[in-house]
């Protein structure tokens, strides 16, 4: 009896832990988000972006910042504890307190969206391209080894700022960026919203179906029955159907 009750506190534990780095992820990227609206009118900051690649597959940028300096792409990881790594590495090192945790280089992760975005961008050839990667959490970096900025989040403005020395975009090439990027999200958004609309439809049509007694799985009528337990709903079609529903 007591195992198995603490088997269930394990269980909820283990469930609650998992949306809770969940919430902390997205908190991260809200406090990122905060921070770049300060820049001020000569930014454009865009949050969650879905890109579509050459090859079908879709690429999700946390942050991409387009002003006429260029185009900053921001990468943010909340993590804790230390942090070690190498921009050539393929996984870097997380330390809390004596365990041990490797994780995917997230310079070279945001090298790969520097290039996605790149390439559907390809006809704003004078575009430069600033990759960052963002610690957002409470982890202290140390050692790092890259030339690509590794910085905590509170660094995030002056770093962007510190690139702004020569324009590379007119003002109109910016908002047409901005423009592409939208519509690029949207299609892929929508995409993705048709697939849940689908799923949505048949969930309400089973229910539908359920409360006209129709049985949902062979479409034959439902019908009123005594068990053991009390009545409930079978379908007429039993045994060859055996879907039940509650009285
Ligand atoms: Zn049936």
């Amino acid at each position: 009896m007591f195992m198995l009750f603490v088997i269930i506190i394990a269980i909820i534990f283990f469930f609650f832990k998992l949306d809770f780095s969940k919430i902390k992820g997205s908190f991260g990227e809200i406090k990122v988000h905060t921070q770049l609206n300060f820049l001020g009118s000569d930014f454009i900051s865009l949050n969650d972006i879905l890109i579509k690649n050459p090859n079908g597959t879709t690429t999700q940028i946390d942050h991409v910042v387009l002003s006429e300096y260029g185009i900053f792409v921001i990468e943010t990881k909340n993590y804790k504890g230390w942090i070690f790594g190498n921009e050539k590495a393929e996984n870097w090192k997380q330390i809390i307190f004596n365990e041990r945790y490797s994780f995917r280089n997230p310079v070279k992760q945001n090298w790969g969206h520097v290039y996605s975005l790149k390439a559907a961008l390809s006809d704003f050839p004078s575009a430069k391209y600033y990759p960052i990667v963002v610690f957002a959490g409470s982890a202290t970096l140390k050692d790092i080894n890259s030339t690509v900025p590794v910085i905590y989040e509170s660094y995030l403005n002056s770093t962007i700022r510190n690139y702004c020395t020569e324009k590379c975009l007119s003002k109109s090439e910016v908002l047409l960026i901005k423009q592409r990027l939208e519509s690029i999200e949207l299609t892929e958004r929508s995409a993705k919203n048709e697939h849940i609309y689908n799923t949505r439809t048949i969930v309400k049509e089973r229910q539908m179906k359920m409360a006209n007694l129709i049985c949902p799985r062979c479409n034959a009528q439902l019908k009123l029955r005594n068990g053991r337990n009390g009545k409930f709903y079978g379908c007429s079609n039993y045994p060859r159907c055996r879907f039940t529903m509650p009285y």
